[in-house]
């Protein structure tokens, strides 16, 4: 899944191919990514962009009347074309959910691989009516988002810290993979209370979360879509990497396996050498 950083790199790939053009034409081929009807898609049609934003892992293309929001979900993707190809765009098994066309013939196709379809496509006045949208919490890499304020989040929070970094209502942005990056570069058990961390642990986590992301993003910064998912897999240290060592530290990396979820951490690193349970983590699925 594209998290912020990944998400920033599109939308600045986005930014720079998309404003100023118009919409040519939206064609839906996965008719269940489409969650709004008013406006309709083709309200779009013709209307000039005027830039491409990000809030959270959400694309939000913006126009004078409308805007195209979308959420790649978990297997969700974009495909740049500089040509869209001319195939009848038809409802059906392929991957292909939402083809987009610009007036000078370049545009993207949005596609979602395997059977559990969640990529989302919104047609909306106003960004606020995307709930997801509407109740994300602040922007963790915000120039203006301090360790006061991180600090505020994690006071009086009975949640495990893993559970509360990708809660996207709490932090915009953060998934899976880099919570599970942020724990490791803190030296942090995921299962930790957030409201027992000790100023200094807190510390130590947001100065992680702000240096792994903006990292991350130096990583995406300035690549093509087809690139970002392989250049962010590689960057990683411990997710994705169960059986491996750690560069820190030359243990052996483990994961948690949780319902349809699974995580990465260091034992040495995180835990004082101990493995951690599967069933313990209660507020990790969303
Ligand atoms: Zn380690």
């Amino acid at each position: 899944m594209p998290e912020l950083p990944e998400v920033q790199a599109l939308v600045a790939f986005l930014d720079e191919r998309l404003t100023g053009r118009a919409f040519a034409s939206l064609r839906v081929a996965a008719i269940s990514a489409l969650k709004t009807f008013d406006p309709p898609l083709s309200a779009l049609e013709g209307e000039r962009i005027d830039g491409v934003h990000r809030h959270g892992k959400f694309v939000d293309v913006e126009t004078g009347g409308a805007h195209l929001v979308f959420h790649l979900a978990r297997a969700g993707w974009l495909r740049w074309y500089d040509e869209v190809p001319k195939t009848p765009v038809k409802p059906g098994r392929s991957p292909l959910a939402l083809r987009v066309r610009l007036d000078d013939g370049a545009g993207f196709d949005l596609t979602e691989a395997g059977t559990k379809k969640s990529l989302a496509v919104y047609v909306v006045r106003d960004v606020a009516d995307v709930p997801g949208i509407a109740r994300l919490g602040p922007d963790p890499t915000a120039a203006d988002f301090t360790l006061d304020d991180f600090a505020g989040i994690l006071a009086g929070r009975r949640t495990q810290i893993k559970g509360l970094l990708r809660d996207q209502s709490v932090f915009a942005g953060i998934g899976n993979a880099y919570s599970d990056e942020i724990l490791h570069a803190a030296k942090l058990s995921p299962y930790l209370l957030a409201a027992k961390l000790t100023p200094e642990q807190t510390e130590v986590l947001y100065r992680a979360m702000r240096d792994t992301l903006a990292e991350a993003a130096a990583v995406a910064s300035g690549r093509p879509p087809a690139e970002l998912k392989d250049a962010k897999r590689r960057a990683m240290r411990v997710h994705g990497r169960t059986g491996e060592t750690c560069e820190v530290c030359g243990d052996t990396i483990r994961q948690v396996i949780f319902a349809d979820s699974t995580f990465q951490y260091c034992p040495t690193c995180q835990t004082g050498g101990k493995p951690l349970a599967d069933r313990v983590l209660s507020r990790l699925v969303k």
